[in-house]
This record gives structure tokens, sequence and C-alpha cells, in this order.
């Protein structure tokens, strides 16, 4: 993973010092001596994070901080306040204007690239979202990422906390109990199953704990799917460096330093809960796509699309083992009548309630389709024509007996389907063959007076 990191400092041997460090762990170095440099490099978009000397002449730290968050174009970017004196009120001024995190000068390698390394994954995660939103609305669609902005920011999370010291977690919890819902669990051995079963947001672990590798727990919570991108904050005594570097490259997201500052916790608690649920919504958005892609909105059946290519593999499976494999092509009967009748509206449902029916009908291993407009498909493998002509005869009797409730109850319709059925034939068949055969069927059936199946037995 690299960034561009954006180091502002008035005094040339800092930031000379802090770009060789971060250039060590091939992060992309920028450079501004003041205020009004950096805020030019962050609006003409040349960074991905922003550390920032708090003691500046001319405009400070937290004017910079404070100007970057509130301007949209740049609000997104992650800042790291680096304060000279270790004081717990710079670091709540910096939280004031803003900042998203916090170092102390002589800056500790360690704390550095961590801190760096947990805001530029937060920056990645924000920009893909920003790219899909953007892409979704260049195709018009109206997707669930409404904005890359948490509406909680970093708030009101679940968090666990692995610790088995009263006097240790005590104080945690405490202070994370302002912001989040928080529980403790004192098994450690316990935890990887709690973290597996329930939601969190967070899991923050002691290195402490008597008797227990942290670390181990760490790592299999890593392997396990359902807490792989769960983020990780260990608790750390002194003298625990060497811990801390291997949590890292297991992949744990960050650390504190005992003993525990109550701003330093919950800042790091926040830009943590932000990532996962940014991540979450990632997710759901990619999950999202792919649906979009493959399924007809209207009745939530796979489309032509997705029956272009499951039906391959049918296909292809069918003849490897010499099964039959047979289609059904339905279309409703005088469907415009129905639309012209009813309304457009009640047209719409009468789909939706015949795909039901459709689903109803067929099983798991079916693949059922909305091939567009009134006309849907069924491919059923293992299945030859006859039986296929049950099925569908079924399916044609079910629609003609039962009138189609829509509009909440309010309105019945009456409704026929007439159905084609092709089966394949042999090793020289086509897909394009079964299709042009089951729709010459459907055509037969229509001209024949409509509700009924026709098979086309080749
Ligand atoms: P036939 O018995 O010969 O199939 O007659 P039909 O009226 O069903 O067939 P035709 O193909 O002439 O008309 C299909 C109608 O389906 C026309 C179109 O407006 C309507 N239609 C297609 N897609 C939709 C849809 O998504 N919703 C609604 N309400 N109507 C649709
Ligand atoms: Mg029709
Ligand atoms: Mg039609």
């Amino acid at each position: 993973m690299t960034a561009r990191v954006l180091v502002v400092d008035d005094v040339e041997a800092n930031v000379k010092l802090l770009q060789a460090r971060l250039m060590a762990e091939y992060f992309e170095v920028l450079t501004a001596s003041n205020g009004p440099d950096a805020l030019q490099k962050c609006q003409a978009g040349l960074c991905d994070i922003v550390l920032l000397d708090v003691m500046m002449p001319g405009m400070d730290g937290y004017e910079v901080c404070h100007r970057i968050k509130s301007d949209p174009r740049t609000a997104h970017l992650p800042v790291v306040i680096i304060t000279a004196l270790d004081q717990p009120e710079d670091k709540l001024q910096g939280l004031e204007a803003g900042a998203d995190d916090f170092l102390t000068k002589p800056t500790h390698d360690l704390s550095l690239i961590t801190r760096v390394k947990s805001l530029s994954r937060l920056k990645m995660v924000t920009d893909e979202l920003h790219m899909r939103i953007s892409t979704g609305k260049q195709f018009g669609l109206d997707t669930t990422v409404a904005d890359v902005k948490d509406p909680k920011d970093g708030r009101e999370g679940k968090i666990l906390v692995v610790d088995d010291q009263a006097s240790s977690y005590e104080k945690v919890v405490k202070t994370l109990s302002r912001e989040h819902s928080v529980s403790v669990i004192t098994k450690p051995q316990e935890a990887v199953f709690r973290a597996a079963d329930e939601e969190y947001d967070l899991v923050i672990i002691s290195l402490d704990i008597e008797g227990f590798d942290a670390l181990r727990m760490c790592s299999q919570l890593r392997s396990v799917d359902r807490t792989r991108s769960l983020p990780l904050l260990l608790i750390a005594g002194e003298g625990a460096e060497a811990s801390l570097i291997r949590g890292i490259d297991i992949g744990v997201n960050d650390y504190i330093q005992r003993p525990v500052d109550p701003c330093e916790l919950l800042a790091r608690a926040r830009t943590q809960v932000r990532r996962k649920r940014l991540n979450d919504r990632l997710r759901s958005s990619a999950q999202q796509t792919i649906e979009m892609a493959v399924k007809d909105p209207l009745t939530g059946l796979n489309n032509r699309r997705y029956f272009d290519s499951h039906m391959q593999t049918l296909f292809e499976n069918a003849q490897s083992g010499k099964q039959p494999i047979s289609l059904v092509v339905l279309d409703i009967d005088h469907f415009k009548l129905v639309n012209d009748t009813y309304g457009h509206q009640a047209g719409d449902d009468v789909l939706r309630v015949f795909s039901e029916r459709i689903c109803k009908n067929v099983r798991s291993k079916d693949l059922a389709c909305r091939f567009g407009g009134e006309e849907f498909v069924v491919a059923m493998p293992d299945t030859d024509h006859d039986l296929a002509f049950v099925v569908a005869d079924r399916m044609r009797r079910e629609v003609a007996e039962h009138p189609f409730v829509v509009d909440d109850g309010a309105q019945q319709i009456s409704v026929t389907v007439s159905a084609g059925v092709s089966c394949i034939t042999g090793k020289d068949d086509s897909i394009a063959d079964l299709i042009k055969r089951a729709d010459t069927a459907l055509y037969q059936a229509k001209n024949l007076g409509r509700n009924q199946v026709v098979s086309n037995a080749a």
C-alpha cells in the first residue's frame, strides 16, 4: 500500500526527517512549509494524508486543519496533528479542529508508520466509494451509497474489549461508553467466537493478559471469514514494541500505549469505526452492483444476461453427462389488454405475481429468467420432454385457475399464459436451436387459441 503524504512543518529539519522515514516505507512524500501552501496542495488533490505541525508562524496547524475539514473539496483528507508537547489540551484542540489522529514530537517510527498506514487505508476506502458513486451516477443508478461521509462520524459503534484486568478495562470502557456501546470479555478464549457471532465495529485487545497470546487471537480473527476485516486495536504497556510490530504485520489496525489517554482512545476508536462502516457500505454496494447486473429489477428474477452465461454451463453439463435438458418459454396472453384495462401499474403487479408463481413451480436447480416484457424462460436440467411438458402445463393451469390479486388486494385480474417446450436432441444441438424450437412451439400455442402448452419434440 502506498499513499501520498503531505508533510507540513516550518522547520526544514523536521520535514526532512519525516520525509526520510516515510520514503523508507515507500510512501510518496510532498512537503509544505506553511499553512497556505499546504491548503493549496490539498485543494489541488495532490495528497492522500496530511501530517500537520501545530506550531507554525502565521497560520497555525489547528487553523490549517480546520480549513481542510470545512472545505468540501478536502474534508475527506485524513489529518494527523503533530504536537510538540505531550499535552492533553493540544490533542483536544486538535480534535476540535477536526483532526483524525495525533503524533507527539519527537515522532516515534512505529507510531508514525502505523498511523499513516491506518489512515491511508481509510482514505482508500473513501476514494473507492467516491468512485462508485460517480460511476453509478453516470449510469443513472440510484445506488444506496448516497454519501461518503459516515453520518455518525465514527461514533455509536459496537465495541468489544478483551481484557481480564478490571483495573485496566474499567477506564477504557468508561471512556468509550461516552460515544459507543461497549462490552467486555474477560475470558479471552471466548473472544474469537464472540467476535465472529456478533456484529462488532471494533475489537480492542489488551496485550497484557496473563497466560494468553493476544497476537495468536489476532491472527485467528484475521483468518476467519467473518472477522477478516474487523478492525483490531491493541493496548500495550511499556516495552511492547516487538509485539506491536508483529501485530501490525498480522493485520492489527492500530494500537494505543498505556497509560491510556482518553482523547487518543476516542479518536482512534472513531477512525476504526468509521473505516469499518465505509468498508461495509463498499461491500454491500459491490454486492448490489453484481445483483443489478444479473437481476431483473421488477420481478427479482434473473435477467437475459444471467441466463446466457448460466445456460452455457447447464447445457455443457447436460451434454457431457448425456442428461436431457428442457426449456420452457412462457408468454402471458393478451398482456397488452391487461395494461390497457387496468393500467401499467397493475400490469407490473401481474408480472411480479407471475414470477412468484413460476418460482413456486420449479426446483432450485432450474433456471428461471425474465427474458423481457412478458416473456419468461425456465431451463430445466435432467428433465426430459414429457416431464417438462407436465411442469409447464401445471404452471399454465395454476395461472388460469387462480386470478391475480394486485394493487394490494384491490383488484383481481384473470390471466392466461401460453408456453412452448423444447428439449435437447443430441450432441449437435445448440442453445440457440433449443430456444428457437421452444419459441416456435409457443407461437403455435398462441395460434391454436392461447392458454395452452405446445411441445416441440423436433
Ligand atoms: P399475446 O397473447 O400475443 O402475447 O399478446 P400480448 O398483448 O401479450 O403481446 P404483445 O407482445 O403484443 O404485448 C406485450 C405487452 O407487454 C406490450 C408491453 O407494453 C407490455 N409490457 C412489456 N413489458 C412490460 C412491463 O414491464 N410492465 C408492463 N406493465 N407491461 C409491459
Ligand atoms: Mg403476451
Ligand atoms: Mg409478447
